[in-house]
């Protein structure tokens, strides 16, 4: 599972403005595809959509080939994992906020649940060694351990589909490159979709779509967007 496909999508806030403008987009099961593109090309657009915070006016969108007009909200938000730009996280414990709302959740759970998602080593990479702060209140983070934290969270919920919606975009770039290397390791080998501004930052997707005022400019991996530029 893990499949998804926008066929000749098009979407516009305003009827007398077109955003999207006939997109069609396959993401494999297994596969990571990076959306990336200058800011107001529609990138956002396209994950709102996803999720069915609005509708296309045309063409269709399908999760394992279903459209999503037909698939309960409570089975796509299963279905899809975000990781958002700016991560809002509970004044609380790592553990917590990994736990995510489920108040109490204990290290064993957590833990069983990371071996469940087979991200162990990622959450015992955690700042300062998760453990120790599992149980304290009060977080002092860095916009990189944030987003890492963050990132754990919609791991242990396990979806068959990760978007990664400019996960590092508000971090320096230091800190970014280090997030990137977190992302790469748990983007591979699951369906996911990462949305980026720049190239550099997607260097290993399987497919990268440009794309640029609401339509794809261009597609293919990063080798050989390179050689055709
Ligand atoms: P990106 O993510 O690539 O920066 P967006 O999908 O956020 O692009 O935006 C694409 C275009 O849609 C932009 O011109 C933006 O101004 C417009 N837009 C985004 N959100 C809304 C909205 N809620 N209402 C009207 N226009 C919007
Ligand atoms: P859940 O109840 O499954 O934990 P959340 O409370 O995390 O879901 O979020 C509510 C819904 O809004 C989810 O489907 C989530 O993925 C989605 N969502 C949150 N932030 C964004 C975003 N920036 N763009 C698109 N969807 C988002």
């Amino acid at each position: 599972a893990g499949h998804v496909r926008f066929e000749d999508v098009r979407f516009g806030y305003d009827p007398d403005r077109e955003i999207l403008k006939g997109i069609d987009l396959e993401v494999k099961p297994g596969t990571m595809v990076a959306v990336v593109g200058p800011s107001g090309a529609g990138k956002s657009t396209l994950s709102r959509l996803l999720f069915r915070f609005y509708e296309p006016t045309a063409g269709r969108i399908l999760i394992d080939g279903q459209d999503i007009r037909r698939v309960t909200q409570a089975s796509l938000r299963q279905a899809l994992g975000i990781v958002p730009q700016d991560s809002v996280l509970f004044n609380d414990t790592i553990g917590y906020n990994i736990g995510y709302g489920r108040d109490g959740a204990g290290q064993d759970e957590i833990e069983g649940a990371a071996k469940g998602a087979a991200i162990h080593d990622f959450i015992a990479s955690l700042p300062q060694g998760y453990a120790a702060q599992v149980g304290e209140r009060g977080l002092k983070l860095s916009g990189g351990e944030k987003q890492r934290v963050a990132i754990a969270r919609t791991l242990l919920k396990n979806p068959p589909i990760l978007i990664f919606d400019e996960a590092t975009s508000a971090l320096d770039s230091r800190t970014e490159a280090a997030i990137q290397e977190t992302l790469r390791s748990v983007a591979a080998r699951r369906t996911s979709i990462v949305i980026a501004h720049r190239l550099s930052t997607v260097i290993d997707a399987d497919q990268i779509v440009v794309l640029n005022e609401g339509r794809v400019a261009e597609r293919g991996t990063h080798a050989e967007l390179l050689r055709r530029n």
